[in-house]
C-alpha cells in the first residue's frame, strides 16, 4: 500500500486529492445513509463525510459502529463544504481504527458539560484532550522558552543541581523525606544552596528550571506540593537591585516574546497581554505596610510579612496606577542566607518579593557571603549546622558578593492566563490530597 504522511487538520485544504488525517473522533452525526464524523488533533478539527452509496458497505458499517474518542486514521480526497468546520471536508476512501474507546467516557471532551476541577484532574489524560488545555500547556512551554531566551542572551548558564538532598534551605517543617539507601534524605525545597556553591565556583551567572517541593498542608489556589521554579543566581553584585534588574528585564522580554511567539494561543484563550512599559515600582517593606494601613486600614498579623490580603490590596493599589508588577524590598526576619540590611540601606534586609497582579511571584535578594555573619545567623535560627557543613565550606575559600531569585513558573502561567487555580496551569498537580494521577 502507498505510504502517505499524516496531515494536521489545520493544514488540510480543499482540492487536496489524497490526505491522511489522524486523531480522535470528536463528534459523530449519524443520519441514516450519511454519517458525519469530526476528527480532532492537537491543532484543530476536520470533518469526514461518509455516504453509504459512495464509500462501500464495509467502510460504512465500520463508521456506524464507531464510538466517540476512538482514534482513527482516514485517507481520502478533500472537497469544499461551507457547512463543515474550516469550510472543507474529507471524502474518505479508507479508514483505520487505531484504537477503540470504551463507553461511557469518564469525562466529556466535546459538548458543553463543565466538570469541576477535581473530577477533571482525576481524569486528567482525557481532560487534557481539550483544545484549551493543549493551548495552556503550549503557552507554558513558550513561557519557559521566552525566559530562557532572555537569560541565555545575558550569558547565564543553565544548570542542573540535585533534587535529593541532605537538608533543606527553607526550614525543616516543609520537607518531604525520602529513603536514600540506608539514610533519610529530603526532596529539595529550592536549589538555593547549590546555586550559591556555583557562585563560589566562579560560574558567575546561572539559572535552573526544575521542580521544588513543599510539604505544607496547602489549601489555597496558589500553592501545590510540587512546583516548577525558575531559579537565578549571579555574582559580583553591588546589591539586590542588580538582581531585580534582571528579573524585571527578563519578565519584560518574556511578555514581548509571548506576544510574538504565542499569539495563536493567546488569541484562542481570549487573553490580551499588556506589555509593562514602566519601571516596576520598588518600595520598601515599611512603605508597603504604611500604604496598607493608610489606604486600606489593613495591618498584617505577622509584622515581618505581607499576608495574602495585604498582597492583594497592594496589587490593587498599584494596578490602579497601571502597574501590575512591583517589588517590595527589605523584609524583616528573613532566612539565614539573606543579607541583613546594612547601614546605608535603611531596611531590615536585602530580600525582595516581586508581586504580580496581587500575588507573590518571586522572592530573592542579596545573599550573605561573610562567613562570620552566616554562623551567627544560623545559630540565631537554631539550625543544626552539621547538616550544612558542605554549604558553610563554600564561604571559606573565596566567594564574591552574590544574589538571585526563585520565580514560580506555575504561578506565572496561572496569572498570565488569568486562570483561577494554579493547578489548571500544571499538567499533573500534586497537593496534600492528590498524589495521582
Ligand atoms: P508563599 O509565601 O507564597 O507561600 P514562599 O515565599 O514560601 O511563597 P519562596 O520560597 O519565596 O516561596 O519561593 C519562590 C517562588 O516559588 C514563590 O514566589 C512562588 O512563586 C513559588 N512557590 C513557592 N512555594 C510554592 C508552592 N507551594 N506552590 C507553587 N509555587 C510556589
Ligand atoms: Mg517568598
Amino acid at each position: 500500500m502507498e505510504r502517505i504522511d499524516r496531515t494536521y487538520s489545520t493544514d488540510v485544504k480543499s482540492g487536496d486529492d489524497k490526505v491522511k488525517v489522524s486523531g480522535w473522533v470528536h463528534e459523530i452525526r449519524d443520519i441514516g445513509k450519511l454519517v458525519f464524523i469530526v476528527i480532532r488533533d492537537r491543532k484543530g478539527k476536520i470533518q469526514a463525510t461518509f455516504k453509504e452509496d459512495e464509500c462501500g458497505e464495509e467502510l460504512f458499517k465500520e463508521v456506524k459502529n464507531l464510538g466517540k474518542e476512538s482514534v482513527v486514521e482516514i485517507t481520502g480526497s478533500v472537497e469544499e463544504n461551507g457547512q463543515a468546520p474550516g469550510g472543507r471536508e474529507v471524502k474518505p476512501d479508507e479508514m483505520v481504527v487505531l484504537s477503540e474507546a470504551e463507553t461511557p467516557l469518564p469525562l466529556e471532551v466535546s459538548g458543553s458539560v463543565d466538570s469541576d476541577l477535581s473530577t477533571r484532574l482525576d481524569e486528567r489524560f482525557i481532560d487534557l484532550r481539550k483544545k484549551e488545555e493543549f493551548d495552556i500547556f503550549s503557552f507554558r512551554s513558550k513561557v519557559v522558552s521566552g525566559l530562557r531566551d532572555y537569560f541565555e542572551s545575558e550569558e547565564f548558564v543553565e544548570i542542573h543541581t540535585p533534587i535529593i538532598s541532605k537538608g533543606g534551605a527553607e526550614g525543616g517543617a516543609t520537607l518531604f523525606p525520602v529513603i536514600y539507601y540506608q539514610e533519610e534524605a529530603f526532596l529539595r525545597q529550592s536549589p538555593q544552596l547549590y546555586k550559591q556553591m556555583l557562585m563560589a565556583a566562579g560560574f558567575d551567572k546561572v539559572f535552573e528550571i526544575g521542580p521544588s517541593f513543599r510539604a505544607e498542608k496547602f489549601g489555597t489556589s496558589r500553592h501545590v506540593s510540587e512546583f516548577t521554579q525558575w531559579d537565578v543566581e549571579m555574582a559580583f553584585i553591588e546589591d539586590q537591585n542588580d538582581v531585580m534588574d534582571h528579573l524585571e528585564k527578563g519578565l519584560k522580554h518574556l511578555i514581548g516574546y509571548l506576544k510574538e511567539n504565542a499569539s495563536r494561543e493567546l488569541e484562542d484563550l481570549g487573553i490580551e497581554l499588556k506589555e509593562p512599559d514602566y519601571d516596576f515600582p520598588r518600595i520598601k517593606f515599611d512603605e508597603a505596610i504604611d500604604i496598607l494601613e493608610k489606604e486600606y486600614d489593613h495591618v498584617p498579623e505577622d509584622p515581618t510579612d505581607l499576608d495574602t490580603k495585604g498582597e492583594k490590596l497592594l496589587g490593587k493599589y498599584f494596578e490602579e496606577k497601571g502597574k501590575e508588577f512591583f517589588f517590595v524590598v527589605g523584609y524583616p526576619g528573613e532566612k539565614f542566607y539573606y543579607m541583613q540590611g546594612r547601614e546605608e540601606d535603611d531596611m531590615a534586609s536585602r530580600k525582595f518579593d516581586l508581586i504580580y497582579r496581587g500575588q507573590e511571584l518571586s522572592s530573592g535578594g542579596q545573599r550573605e557571603h561573610r562567613i562570620d555573619v552566616l554562623h551567627k545567623a544560623m545559630e540565631e535560627e537554631g539550625m543544626d549546622k552539621s547538616n550544612f557543613e558542605f554549604f558553610l565550606q563554600i564561604f571559606k575559600y573565596g566567594i564574591p558578593p552574590h544574589g538571585g531569585f526563585g520565580l514560580g513558573v506555575d504561578r506565572l502561567v496561572t496569572k498570565l492566563l488569568e486562570l483561577d487555580n494554579i493547578k489548571e496551569g500544571i499538567m499533573f498537580p500534586r497537593d496534600p490530597n492528590r498524589l495521582s494521577p
